[in-house]
């Protein structure tokens, strides 16, 4: 079996640690590999080897930098297929979900390529008399990104590609249940011409993370988990002195209006409730039907289609739907499901019996529906991370605004209707990061930026796209003036231009 090296310094190192974790291959429930738990002094290690090559990487013109992510745009291509089975046969997800992540992945590398044109900075000419003005975007310096299990592959990418092409060096510390896809981009981002210490990964949990918000070379963290861990990330990195963006969990709702086509809705909300097993903080995981009649008959139709569910091993061709990433996990999302059943929701679909047949010890669990679910209930305000899809009945247009707006959580959120005047005012109320109108899963695209409201996002940034930029760079201002030689004596006076 294998055990997982660090990547420091443009090389795969063995670990020191006397702490290992299992990583298993959801899908059998069989361990796969052993990951190490990382040590403060390994950190230490990658973050000396990211600023020793910070000062060389930093003032390389940007134009060098980009090619390296054109090379690394056309490595990750061409090895697409690969990380997409390794990602799945750790994370469980299906093949075709895991070539979508790839593929969403190298789309930031893509914007990256851009980076000239991205970098460039104000020129203002005579700002006074012989006295021009203009911004500068340098890097920060050594940065660190902290990324979940969910996109073990697509997260690193909203993070990496941005930070090296600005000119920082890079630590990253992946999730410890699917670590090996970040191991596969180390080595294609080194074939890509990046020099070693640029980018680096330390595998491990807490006793890693902890090391990196104290570190004191490190400027900035940049954080995709749950929200508990958001928080304290955000609140210890900038308490020292750190740049953080740090993005939390979610409970994204869609609004089924009544005029709404109800087989187009089920089928949105099938896709993007249950798709990779409801583990997605853009999963909805609430519709909110207007009306009772809406409601009605959007389960009805919900109902059998969660039910036949084609739920397999990843690798399955037509799966829709693979196992959930780790045993605990299952527990914890049927714990749900009993607890929605005590609260008083109506269970109209039960998942927590499903088994595969020819894979009893995977980590499977069928697609769960309830009903009458009310907003005092902890179904209603937690996030399950799980497929398991709630139903809230409300009675008007203005509820459903009022509804979502209260929840603690504002990532995505969606309104399905065909009239102009509900969608467009709803693109206005509602408080949310990423809003779609007939779109399930607004994911913004590479050249826009993600990220939510409230307790689904920390810090002022957004990932990725122009926000990207922002996080991973800081403004300097220039004001120059060239002495002719003419001596104009001191001047006590606050400097008035112009
Ligand atoms: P998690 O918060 O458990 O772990 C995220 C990272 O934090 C991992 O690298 C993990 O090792 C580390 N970590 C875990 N516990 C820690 C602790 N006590 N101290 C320090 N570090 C710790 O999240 P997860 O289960 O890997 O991922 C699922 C969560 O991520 C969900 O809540 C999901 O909504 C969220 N998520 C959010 C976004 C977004 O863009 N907002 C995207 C993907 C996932």
């Amino acid at each position: 079996m294998e055990t997982l090296t660090h990547y420091i310094d443009g090389r795969r190192q063995a670990s020191t640690s006397e702490r290992f974790g299992d990583v298993f291959n959801p899908a059998t429930g069989q361990v796969s590999a052993q990951v190490p738990m990382g040590t403060s002094a390994e950190l230490d290690a990658a973050v000396a080897a990211a600023a020793k090559a910070f000062p060389e990487w930093s003032t390389q013109p940007a134009l060098r930098r980009a090619r390296c992510m054109f090379r690394l745009k056309q490595l990750l291509e061409e090895h697409a297929e690969e990380l997409a089975a390794l990602l799945s046969s750790e994370h469980g997800k299906v093949l075709e979900d895991a070539r979508g992540e790839v593929t969403r992945g190298i789309e930031v590398v893509e914007f990256a390529c851009g980076a000239p044109q991205l970098l460039k900075g104000e020129y203002s000419d005579s700002v006074g008399t012989g006295v021009d003005s203009y911004n500068l975007r340098q890097p920060l310096g050594v940065v660190a990104g902290i990324t979940p299990f969910n996109f073990p592959a697509m997260v690193p990418l909203w993070m990496v590609p941005m930070a090296l092409v600005c000119g920082n060096t890079f630590v990253l510390k992946p999730s410890e249940k699917d670590p090996s896809s970040s191991m596969m981009l180390a080595d294609l981002v080194t074939r890509a011409g990046v020099p070693a210490g640029v980018f680096n990964v330390v595998h491990g949990d807490r006793e890693v993370v902890d090391a990196i918000l104290a570190h004191p070379d490190i400027q900035a963290v940049s954080f995709v988990g749950s929200t508990p861990i958001a928080k304290k990330i955000s609140e210890t990195g900038t308490a020292n002195g750190k740049r953080v963006q740090a993005l939390g969990g979610a409970k994204n709702h869609l609004v089924v209006m009544p005029d709404a086509p109800l087989d187009a809705v089920a089928d949105a909300l099938i896709g993007s409730a249950y798709g990779s097993a409801g583990e997605r903080c853009m999963a909805i995981s609430v519709a909110v039907a207007v009306g009772n009649d809406t409601a009605d008959a959007l389960v009805a139709k919900l109902k059998p289609r969660a039910e036949a569910l084609k739920i397999e091993p990843g690798d399955v061709p037509g799966a829709e739907m693979g196992p959930l990433i780790t045993g605990e996990h299952r527990a914890k999302v049927s714990s749900y499901v009993d607890l929605g059943v005590e609260e008083g929701a109506e269970l109209v679909v039960d998942g927590r019996q499903f088994r595969h047949p020819d894979q009893p010890e995977g980590f499977y669990f069928g697609g769960t529906l309830f009903d009458h679910v009310t907003p005092a209930m902890r179904i209603y305000q937690e996030e399950i991370f799980g497929p398991v899809l709630v139903v809230v009945r409300v009675g008007s247009f203005d509820e459903a605004v009022d509804l979502i707006n209260a929840h603690a959580f504002g990532n995505g959120v969606s309104i399905f209707t065909r009239e102009g005047d509900a969608a467009r005012t709803f693109v206005q109320r509602i408080q949310a990061g990423m809003v779609g109108v007939n779109v399930p899963i607004p994911v913004p695209v590479a050249f826009h930026s993600f990220g939510g409201w409230k307790q689904s996002l920390f810090g002022d940034h957004h990932i990725y796209g122009p926000e990207g930029i922002r996080f991973y760079t800081r403004l300097k201002t220039v004001t120059q003036r060239w002495h002719r030689g003419a001596r104009e004596g001191a001047d006590f006076y606050f400097p008035k231009l112009g």
